[in-house]
C-alpha cells in the first residue's frame, strides 16, 4: 500500500467508525452562563505562546483541556492553566475525550499531516473541531473531514484568524465595495526564512513547503479581499535542491490567480525572504497593507483621489485570536455556519493542488479542470 493508499484507507475506516459508533449526547454548551470549552490538542509553539494565553479574554469560550505526547508538558502547562489531572490527554487516549461533558470543542495545533485524523477522532468523540491552516494535506483528506463533522451533526472551523482582524476586515469591506474603485490587481507576498531541522521541512508531516504553510496568506487573502474563487492558476517554483533544508519541500512558489470578474492576484510565497504584505489595486488608488496577515502591529494606507492616507483603527476590545475563538461557540449556539468552516479549507487546499500542478507541469491549471 502506498503512503497515500493507507492514510484513505485508514481515514475512510475512521470515518465509517463514526456512522456505526452513535453519537454521545452534545454537551451542554448551551447552558446559560456556561463557557464552551475548549481542549488544545498539541502543546507546540503556536498553542501555547498564541492561542493559550487568549482564553482569559474571550466572551464565550475557555481552556478545559489538554493533549500532548509529552508529560511534562501536560505537568507545566496543566499546572499554569490550572487543568485537572483528569483534563489531560496523550495521543493514545485521545478518544476518551468522548467521557469528557466539560471538552465542547477540541483545537487541532498538530503538524499539516495529523489534522485530518484528529478532526475525524474528534468528531467522532462527539466534538466541534476547530482545526489549524492548512486545514490538512490534499483536498481528498478536506472532504473527509467535512464528511465525519457533517455526519456526526458538529462544527468544523479552520483557524484563519485574519478573517477575525479589524484592519483585514475593513480591507475587505473597501475592497468588495470599491471604495477605491473596481478591483484589479491584488499583489500578495508572505514568506520568512525556514529554520532547518523542523516538521514543516519534512514533507510527510507537512505536506508541502512554503505554499503550505505562509503562501496559504497570499492565496487566502487573494480570495477574501476579492470574495470570489479562481478560476484559473499558474505558478513557478524555484527551489535551490542542494539546500538541505529544501530535500522533500519547495522553497519559493510564485503564482498568478485569475478571478471570474478579471481580477488578477499576484502572489508570492517564499521560505527564503520575508514578506508580509498584500495591496489591492482599484481603478481609482489602492489599499496596502503592510504587515498584513501578523499577529499584530497592522499598518494600513489607502491611496485615493491621489492622495495617500494612513488608516488608524482604534484597539478592539477582543483581538483577532479570542475573535475567532469565540466564534465556534457562537456559530453553535445560533446553530449557524462559521464563516471559516471546513469549505474554505478545503477551496484554499483545491487551488493549492492546482498550483503545484501548474509548476510542475509548466502550464496554466484551469480549476475544476
Ligand atoms: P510546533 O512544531 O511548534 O508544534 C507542533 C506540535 O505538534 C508540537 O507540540 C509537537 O510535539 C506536536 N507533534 C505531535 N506529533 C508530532 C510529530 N509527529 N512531529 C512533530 N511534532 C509533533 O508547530 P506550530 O508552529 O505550533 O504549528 C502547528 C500548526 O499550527 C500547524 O498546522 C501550523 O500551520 C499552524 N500554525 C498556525 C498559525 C496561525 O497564525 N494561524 C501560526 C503558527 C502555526
Amino acid at each position: 500500500m502506498t503512503t497515500d493508499t493507507h492514510r484513505r484507507h485508514v481515514l475512510g475506516g475512521i470515518a465509517a467508525g463514526i456512522a456505526a459508533a452513535g453519537l454521545p449526547r452534545l454537551a451542554g454548551a448551551a447552558e446559560p452562563g456556561r463557557k464552551f470549552g475548549y481542549a488544545v490538542v498539541g502543546l507546540g509553539s503556536y498553542a501555547t505562546r498564541q492561542i493559550m494565553p487568549q482564553f482569559k479574554g474571550c466572551d464565550h469560550a475557555r481552556l478545559v483541556a489538554l493533549v500532548s505526547g509529552t508529560p511534562a508538558k501536560l505537568e507545566q502547562y496543566g499546572t499554569e492553566y490550572d487543568i485537572p489531572r483528569m483534563h489531560r490527554y496523550s495521543y493514545a487516549d485521545f478518544d476518551r475525550i468522548r467521557d469528557n461533558p466539560d471538552i465542547d470543542a477540541v483545537y487541532i495545533i498538530l503538524p499539516n499531516a495529523m489534522h485530518a485524523e484528529y478532526t475525524i477522532r474528534a468528531a467522532r468523540a462527539g466534538k466541534h473541531v476547530m482545526c489549524e491552516k492548512p486545514m490538512a494535506v490534499s483536498a481528498v483528506e478536506c472532504e473527509a473531514m467535512i464528511a465525519a463533522c457533517k455526519r456526526a451533526n458538529r462544527k468544523l472551523m479552520i483557524g484563519y484568524r485574519c478573517r477575525f482582524e479589524p484592519y483585514n476586515k475593513l480591507a475587505i469591506e473597501l475592497a468588495r465595495g470599491g471604495h477605491v474603485g473596481q478591483t484589479r490587481i491584488i499583489n500578495a507576498e508572505h514568506g520568512f526564512y525556514a529554520q532547518p531541522n523542523q516538521w514543516r521541512l519534512d514533507r510527510a508531516l507537512s505536506g508541502g513547503g512554503s505554499l503550505m504553510d505562509i503562501g496559504i496568506y497570499s492565496l487566502n487573502a487573494a480570495r477574501y479581499l476579492t470574495g470570489e474563487e479562481p478560476i484559473e492558476v499558474s505558478a513557478v517554483e524555484s527551489t535551490d535542491r542542494s539546500d538541505p533544508r529544501f530535500r522533500t519541500v519547495e522553497d519559493r512558489i510564485n503564482f498568478l490567480l485569475r478571478f471570474p470578474s478579471g481580477i488578477e492576484a499576484m502572489c508570492v510565497s517564499s521560505y527564503n525572504s520575508a514578506h508580509n504584505a498584500y495591496r489591492v489595486v482599484g481603478k481609482d488608488g489602492w489599499i496596502d497593507m503592510e504587515p498584513a496577515t501578523q499577529y499584530d502591529g497592522h499598518v494600513m494606507h489607502i491611496r485615493k483621489d491621489g492622495v495617500v492616507t494612513p488608516r488608524v483603527l482604534p484597539a478592539p476590545r477582543r483581538n483577532q485570536f479570542q475573535a475567532q475563538l469565540d466564534h465556534l461557540p457562537e456559530s453553535v449556539f445560533a446553530n449557524t455556519q462559521p464563516i471559516t468552516a471546513g469549505e474554505e479549507g478545503l477551496a484554499d487546499l483545491r487551488v493549492m493542488e492546482a498550483i503545484y500542478r501548474s509548476a510542475r507541469e509548466g502550464r496554466h491549471v484551469k480549476m475544476g479542470a
